[in-house]
């Protein structure tokens, strides 16, 4: 049965029916050249990162080359998602239909807050004031924990990496390593200042501080009466959620508490089982470079004598219809999480996750933040731009999500200012002539011991100093191409290349 929320998805690929979303939690974060300023002076942060993507990176190249058939998975993987993408409104309602029969609910909410406001009523309802939670993007997108929060109800990360972000106060910036950002004394000095059962001994050595978080988080399993997910893919034949992990604490989170409350973006439909043994081969390999998932937990409504009692699927749109009605953005879609085009990308690599001002960092972030949100604030605005389309995002992707063609589509859509207008048309202009190109030129290379330094230009005058806000150049040389062609045989260039 449908319940609270809104309405069902009658619509179609092309109409759009709900407003864009909104993400609560990263509301008002700087743009991300600002962001990123920072974040690349911190040598400590930039040690953390190349460290944690090197490493990630050569283990998942090791893994992908053991399959033969990688390219044709992925191909498969991408048809699959654009089908189901294509007929959403018919998987989802069959989706509805077949988690009713199985005895759980299914909820619809068309924005952030009207899913933190479903959950929230939901655990109430539960006679709780906690929640046990596994890792989920989906209730990071709604900024789930700070709405329960002030509902009087506490949420406790069970995912490693995100308690440590969870307890320091922090954000994630690492969609499969939340707190890639953190070394081991880092997490080491978070666990003793924030747990009052660490050991008084803490070391920082792995083992200990997984011993230490384990040991933590087992009291909170073992009393928790409510468990919060997201999901990895939703199963429209039988009604089933799939979540995978690593580290076990998702099992006991989907099945020792008596009520569970999953939230679910309505893009991680998949038609059939069939279509999961395609994902299930792709998104270890590509994520934790791993054969096959450690955990992988189904779960189809209510099993009787197994499992939660009371179990409920909040169906989220967000800015997802929006962003399906553009025929290029809507590719997004299809992403899987499983974070391979941030550990390629040498934006991130040197930003780090933070600095994109979203729960999505690095090269999907930047297409699908703002997609989701829309280009109104003014992080969303930059986030298009926060690339060097070199296109290594899009050689990873298992599901073949051309992320530099939707950058560059969207940065079309991007309002121009006047100073970038104006800085275009008179290039245009320069260009479109010899004469004018030749005179820029000298102009250029007489400027050059004024606004350059050891070889670069660091800032330049308005309005062209909106480029070298966030990127330098080099200096202009001492002499052009057509001056010297020109000086050493006797004869002005032709213009042509010159
Ligand atoms: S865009 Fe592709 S590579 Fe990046 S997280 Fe999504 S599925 Fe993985």
């Amino acid at each position: 049965m449908s319940e609270r929320g809104t309405q069902r998805p009658g619509h179609t690929a092309s109409e759009p029916s709900a407003p864009v979303g909104s993400m609560p939690t990263y509301l008002g974060m700087p743009s991300f050249p600002h962001a990123a300023r920072a974040a690349v002076a911190d040598s400590q942060l930039r040690r953390n990162l190349t460290h944690a993507t090197t490493t990630i990176r050569v283990k998942r190249a090791r893994a992908i080359g053991e399959l033969e058939d990688w390219p044709r998975l992925r191909q498969a993987a991408k048809a699959i998602k654009d089908h189901a993408l294509a007929h959403l409104d018919t998987y989802l309602a069959r989706f509805e239909e077949n988690v009713t029969r199985a005895g759980g609910h299914v909820h619809w909410a068309r924005d952030a807050a009207e899913a933190n406001a479903i959950v929230a009523g939901l655990v109430t309802a539960a006679n709780a004031d906690t929640v046990v939670k596994v890792k989920s993007m989906a209730t990071q997108e709604t900024g789930l924990n700070e709405a329960l929060e002030q509902a009087g109800i506490t949420s406790v990360e069970t995912d490693l990496a995100e308690l440590i972000v969870q307890l320091g106060n922090d954000r994630p910036s690492h969609i499969l390593v939340p707190a890639i950002h953190k070394n081991r004394s880092e997490i080491r000095d978070i666990f003793r200042a924030t747990m009052p059962d660490a050991p008084p001994g803490l070391t920082d050595d792995p083992q200990d501080l997984a011993a230490t978080a384990r040991a933590h988080l087992r009291e909170r399993f073992l009393t928790a009466t409510v468990g919060v997910s997201g999901a990895n893919f939703a199963i429209a034949d039988t009604g089933s959620l799939v979540v995978v992990e690593s580290e076990g604490n998702g099992r006991m989170c989907l099945t020792l508490p008596q009520t569970l409350i999953s939230v679910v973006g309505i893009e991680k439909i998949l038609p059939s089982w069939r279509d999961l043994e395609v994902f299930l081969a792709l998104l270890p390999r590509s994520s934790t470079a791993e054969r096959m998932n450690p955990y992988t937990t189904v779960w189809s409504g209510v099993a009787p004598g197994d499992g939660p009692r009371d179990v409920h699927v909040v169906l989220v749109d967000n800015g997802r219809t929006a962003t399906l009605s553009d025929a290029t953005g809507r590719q997004a879609l299809r992403c899987i999480r499983c974070s391979a085009c941030l550990n390629v990308c040498p934006v991130y690599e040197r930003a780090g996750g933070h600095a994109y001002g979203s729960p999505y960092p690095g090269p999907i972030g930047a297409i699908l933040s703002p997609q989701l949100r829309g280009e109104g604030s003014p992080v969303d605005a930059s986030l298009p731009f926060a690339s060097s389309l070199c296109g290594a995002c899009y050689e990873v992707c298992p599901v073949a999500i051309n992320i530099p063609e939707v950058l560059v589509h969207l940065r079309a859509k991007a309002p121009k200012h006047l100073s970038e207008r104006a800085v275009f048309g008179l290039s245009a202009a320069i260009l479109a002539s010899p004469r004018a190109l030749a005179a820029a030129q000298r102009v250029a290379g007489a400027s050059k011991r004024i606004v350059a330094r050891r070889g670069r230009i660091r800032r330049l005058p308005p309005p062209l100093s909106a480029w070298t806000e966030t990127r330098d150049a080099p200096a202009p040389p001492p002499e052009s191409f057509r001056a010297w062609w020109a000086r050493t045989h006797g004869t002005a260039g032709t213009g042509n290349g010159s």
